[in-house]
């Protein structure tokens, strides 16, 4: 499938300039909006008890309507551009991307499949079960997607969901809980399905933690919050950081790899934790794959430039971004240091040692690091290391076919992409079906409507073998 996201983006920034922000501020409270986590719990409690009581076919209905609210035009093109304004971070084409193809492509009720046994002592089902309430901490990077993705999940699974959006996000995420709300009342859901708090905060984040009502816990973010639901005590999925590397041999078509590279690395401004983070390239082959990259929209920065970069996006430890700098555009960073940024530039690229921070941090800002290594086994071992074990995403450009086996036997990443973008991972220009929370660290991998679910066993004794 081609993207034509230099199409969608010309049509994006013109609607951009219009684009009105909610006329109800994040404060106001109704639509599954409500003072205090307590109370929003309590509704969301009340909700899981009457969603009990539909039917699969109202199920498929309430999703349905999700994802007919969120398809909107008017509502993509508001979740885009204010996921831009309000959180300064990211890339308004991209996120139309993301919310559209979340959307359409995350799995509804049809992933609950069940399975059974029938014999002599009679049949057992074995069925997907809701866990009644969840909890879902979302991340600034992609706010309205996870929202998206979560709520269809979730809710197809038959829980309620109480969201704790990033506090950076707060007046969308509180507009887009209403307009599921208005959608849930529309299609006939029970009230208070999808819920939230006015005021996002950090301690309401660690209340709807505690709360006995809240059963599952989700996290997407970075590794403190992954940390702190994996020790609740409670069933928790943890989506948490990543680093991928992209590793480039002296097989891979280079033109090809290059674009795909500047591609993957640029979207949505390198924000998506699945985004390639640092390049690993065979020395032979270093130089043809640079000069073809800044063809495909890369600016190569030279020395003195890496270091006004260095001093402009780094922390003062040197251990990962300034927050400020998260999301920022190639153009915007290149000006930043003075340089005059080329026409259709989408990537910064710079040559660097395998202990560099833009090698070994996640910075999440469109700044790619390529290391020269001897041999493609150096760039194996090296991508191995750079990962730091978070088992997210790599990417690797080869026609060797023993070499990409390799990579991914070594590399054990959840997702692994061969010869295209990394965001051809989620679902975004490759086979399979979209997500925004990648489960690494608990093993869900790819979350679908079955991880939100438990499994149960009906057993009937001796009846129902037809055989
Ligand atoms: P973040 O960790 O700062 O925040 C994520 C969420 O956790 C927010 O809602 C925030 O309010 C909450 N939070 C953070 N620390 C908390 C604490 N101490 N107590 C209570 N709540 C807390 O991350 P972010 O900047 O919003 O998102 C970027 C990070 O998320 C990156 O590391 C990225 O790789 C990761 N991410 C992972 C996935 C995935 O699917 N694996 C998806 C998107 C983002």
């Amino acid at each position: 499938m081609t993207i034509d996201a230099a199409q969608i983006e010309a049509v994006i920034r013109k609607v951009l300039a219009t684009v009105p922000t909610s006329d109800e501020p994040a404060g106001v409270e109704g639509d599954g909006v409500f003072a205090d986590m307590g109370a929003a719990i309590e509704a969301a409690a009340a909700a899981a008890k009457a969603y009990r009581r539909s039917s699969m076919a109202e199920r498929r209905r309430y999703v349905a309507a999700i994802r007919e609210v969120m398809l909107k035009p008017e509502n993509l093109d508001h979740m885009s551009a204010q996921a831009v304004i309000e959180t300064g971070m990211g890339d308004v084409a991209h996120k139309y991307l993301k919310n559209k193809f979340a959307a359409e492509n995350t799995p509804g009720v049809e992933d609950l499949e069940t399975s059974a046994w029938s014999g002599d002592d009679g049949l057992t089902t074995v069925e997907y079960s809701a866990y009644g309430v969840i909890g879902a901490i979302t991340p600034t990077t992609n706010p309205t997607e996870t929202i998206i993705c979560n709520s269809i999940g979730m809710l197809a699974a038959g829980n309620a969901v109480v969201f704790s959006p990033h506090p950076r996000a707060k007046n969308l995420s509180v507009w887009q809980v209403r307009e599921l709300n208005r959608a849930l009342r529309a299609a006939g859901a029970p009230e208070n399905l999808i819920v939230t708090v006015a005021e996002p905060s950090i301690e309401a984040t660690n209340a709807m933690i505690e709360h006995p009502a809240v059963q599952m816990l989700v996290a997407t973010g970075g590794p403190g919050i992954v940390r702190t639901v994996l020790s609740s005590g409670k069933k928790a999925i943890g989506a948490g950081a990543g680093n991928p590397p992209v590793v480039v041999d002296s097989t891979a078509d280079l033109e090809h790899a290059a674009k795909c590279i500047v591609d993957g690395a640029s979207f949505d401004n390198n924000l998506p934790c699945t985004a390639e983070k640092e390049c690993i390239a065979v020395d032979s082959i270093a130089d043809l794959l640079k000069f073809n990259m800044v063809k495909a929209g890369a600016y190569e920065a030279a020395p003195e430039e890496v270091a006004r970069l260095e001093t402009l996006v780094l922390n003062e430890k040197r251990t990962g971004p300034k927050t400020q700098w998260v999301g920022k555009s190639a153009a915007e960073l290149l000006r930043e240091i003075g340089v005059e940024p080329p026409v259709g530039v989408r990537l910064i690229i710079c040559e660097a040692s395998a202990e560099h921070p833009f090698v070994v941090h996640e910075l999440m800002m469109p700044i790619l690091g390529v290391v020269r290594v001897p041999d493609v086994h150096a760039a194996i071992e090296l991508a191995v290391e750079l990962e730091h074990g978070n088992r997210h995403t790599a990417v690797m450009h080869s026609r060797d076919v023993k070499m990409l086996t390799k990579m991914g036997r070594e590399i054990q990443t959840t997702i692994f992409v061969k010869n295209g973008p990394s965001f051809t991972g989620i679902g975004i220009g490759g086979e399979g079906y979209s997500t925004f929370t990648i489960a690494g660290p608990t093993g869900e991998g790819l979350t679908r409507t079955r991880n939100f679910a438990r499994t149960r066993r009906c057993v009937l004794v001796d009846d129902l073998n037809v055989r």
